[in-house]
């Protein structure tokens, strides 16, 4: 089943495999009308992707990010949507962000290499390309050098959070994440909430400091998590969104642009909320809405 909307999608600007025309190509082919490209701590893809749209005047497209945050023994991911992505000083601190990820990476590599499983940073550099540097780069790295069968298998046994190669990096606190979302009109949500401990805990804070919604149709989630998860949303006020995460990796967990469950509902609200606050102007659309 498909939705028409999802607010969650990667390109080659960060870890994804499609370019954002790619992408917006393959969404608009799969009846996706409301999309946001979130990207890693980066918006790089967004001229490209806003240009894509102009062959595609009923698709609206809603400027957005993926921040990865930091709390003690998780990892916790807040999208921002609809954000004022020119703003120079929020551009500063993702250049910022970028900057800790590649000195993070080259220390992942060089302990695979202690590790006996080299690759080189050379081309770790070349799959990342243009894009924000990340895990998924040096996973594709140890598939080419046949280290591992699947970028799956490279974060089991290497790159997880707990895996011998992982190297922590510089993260904001979530608070701090959705606040400086917020600085530039973004409205937060909170992704792939399912596997969080204390999550009603994390949402009461995060709601506090601006959070809007939460990722309730997510992958692979099954209907009893949705309900779980959509049970709790509606409690705290928070929008039930989704999205496919799509990165065109493969593996299991896998969704294509729009396959998920997500209504239209809250999609609705959402775009309500942000034509409240004045930021509906920042999706682009050349007709439709
Ligand atoms: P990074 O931003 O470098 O910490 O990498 C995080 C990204 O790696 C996530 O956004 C996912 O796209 C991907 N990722 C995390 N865990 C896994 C996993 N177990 N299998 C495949 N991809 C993963
Ligand atoms: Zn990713
Ligand atoms: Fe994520
Ligand atoms: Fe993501």
């Amino acid at each position: 089943m498909g939705s028409r909307a999802d607010f969650h999608t990667h390109s080659t600007f960060s870890d994804g495999v499609l370019t954002p025309t790619e992408l917006i190509e393959l969404a608009y082919r799969r009846g996706v009308r409301v999309m946001s490209l979130t990207d890693h701590d980066t918006t790089e893809g967004l001229p490209e992707a806003f240009a894509a749209t102009a062959r595609h005047p009923d698709l609206m497209l809603i400027p957005g990010i993926e921040m990865s945050t930091d709390v003690p023994g998780a990892e916790v991911h807040i999208l921002g949507h609809f954000i004022d992505w020119e703003n120079e000083a929020f551009q500063q601190e993702l250049a910022r962000l970028r900057e800790s990820r590649l000195g993070r990476a080259r220390k992942m590599v060089e302990k695979l290499a202690q590790l006996g499983k080299p690759v080189t940073w050379e081309r770790v550099q070349e799959i990342s390309s243009e894009g924000a540097v990340g895990r998924p780069h040096i996973a594709r790295a140890l598939v080419e050098a046949g280290h591992v069968a699947s970028v799956n298998e490279a974060f089991d046994l290497y790159l997880s959070r707990n895996g011998p190669a992982y190297v922590e990096r510089e993260r904001l606190t979530p608070r701090q994440v959705v606040e400086l979302l917020l600085s530039v009109g973004g409205l937060s949500t909170l992704a792939h909430p399912r596997d969080l401990d204390h999550l009603d805990d994390l949402l009461a804070e995060l709601k506090d400091a601006g959070l809007v919604g939460m990722e309730v149709y997510y992958q692979d989630y099954r209907p009893q998590q949705i309900q779980r998860l959509r049970a709790l949303a509606d409690r705290l006020g928070l929008l039930p969104l989704g999205g496919s995460d799509y990165h065109g990796l493969g593996g299991p967990q896998q969704r294509e642009p729009g396959d998920i469950p997500l209504p239209m509902e809250p999609v609705e609200r959402l775009l309500a909320l942000a034509r409240e606050r004045g930021a509906l102007e920042r999706a682009r659309t050349t007709g439709g809405r």
